[in-house]
């Protein structure tokens, strides 16, 4: 199995001198299994480098997979501009939670409408099937999927990826249960322990961490989890490596470089064994 990320910021795309090393784009992953199986993890901007590279080499699918986690915009605002979905002959199957009124479909295609775009949903040329996503267990070829509800402003899903031994958990857009588990050595309580135990034994957790604590006391509510929490969880669930993502826009390369040495600092001697990261744009790792 192998995962990239193509867009590891959270919010908003922000270009510039400052993140060019963790990147500007929102978040998209590309999990493929060794049989070939692809699964794209939620369209922020990322999508459209993926379509770019796509476009450029043989190794693409002819039939590929789409999970949304959520519909926030920097969860979808790559898929206007993905090429394989004007690409006649591409098959796609897109799985996400349904708006509080309408469709997956129909919340996909509002921000294609004329006031916001000139090119409705109506032009995509490949095949698109839409699936509106619950709780559950269901398989995509080779890959099993598991899918369980996140705490965010909106409904959201976690997905849980299993293919070739090896376990790929995604936990974003996602806020503590319990606002004191976003600071410390505060212990998890009963759902931030069910959260963790969705990530039991993965070899990967790409979870959100967009705020420092400090940040985090400013934001409660907003939806969003800090690394120090993460790092609970992973260790409650005994995950083999952590990628920290769904960077905040304000801060630099040097300042996620910072607050994950003291992350290290803090967690490393608690979490023997645990391999703690902050995700990169255009970051491959692969499993045997
Ligand atoms: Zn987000
Ligand atoms: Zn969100």
């Amino acid at each position: 199995m192998q995962v990239k990320f193509w867009g590891t910021r959270g919010s908003i795309p922000v270009p510039g001198e400052g993140t060019v090393r963790y990147g500007g784009n929102t978040s998209c992953v590309e999990v493929r299994s060794a049989a070939g199986t692809t699964v794209i993890i939620d369209c922020g901007t990322g999508l459209r480098v993926l379509g770019q590279h796509w476009a450029s080499t043989e190794a693409k699918p002819i039939h590929a997979y789409i999970l949304l986690s959520h519909t926030h915009w920097d969860h979808i605002q790559g898929l206007p501009f993905f090429l394989p979905l004007f690409t006649p002959g591409y098959e796609w199957d897109v799985y996400g939670p349904k708006g509080l009124s309408c469709s997956l479909k129909d919340t996909l295609s509002g921000q294609m409408q004329y006031s916001y775009f000139p090119v409705g949903m109506g032009h995509f040329t490949a095949a698109i099937h839409y699936h509106d996503l619950l709780e559950g267990e269901f398989y995509l070829k080779d890959i099993k999927v598991s899918v369980r509800y996140l705490h965010h402003t909106t409904l959201t899903c976690g997905f849980r990826l299993e293919v070739d031994g090896c376990v790929v958990v995604y936990s974003c857009d996602h806020e503590p249960y319990v606002a004191a588990a976003a600071y410390g050595d505060t212990p998890l309580t009963e759902q931030d322990k069910k959260h963790a135990e969705f990530a039991q034994g993965a070899d990967l957790l790409i979870h959100d961490a967009q705020y420092s604590e400090e940040e985090y006391a400013k934001k409660i509510g907003w939806g969003h989890s800090t690394a120090e929490y993460v790092c609970k969880v992973a260790q409650y669930a005994g995950v083999k490596k952590v990628a920290l993502t769904h960077h905040e826009p304000t801060q630099s390369d040097e300042a996620i470089d910072a607050h994950l040495h003291s992350i290290q600092d803090r967690f490393s001697k608690k979490m023997p064994g645990i391999e703690i990261f902050a995700a990169m744009e255009g970051q491959t790792i692969l499993f045997p």
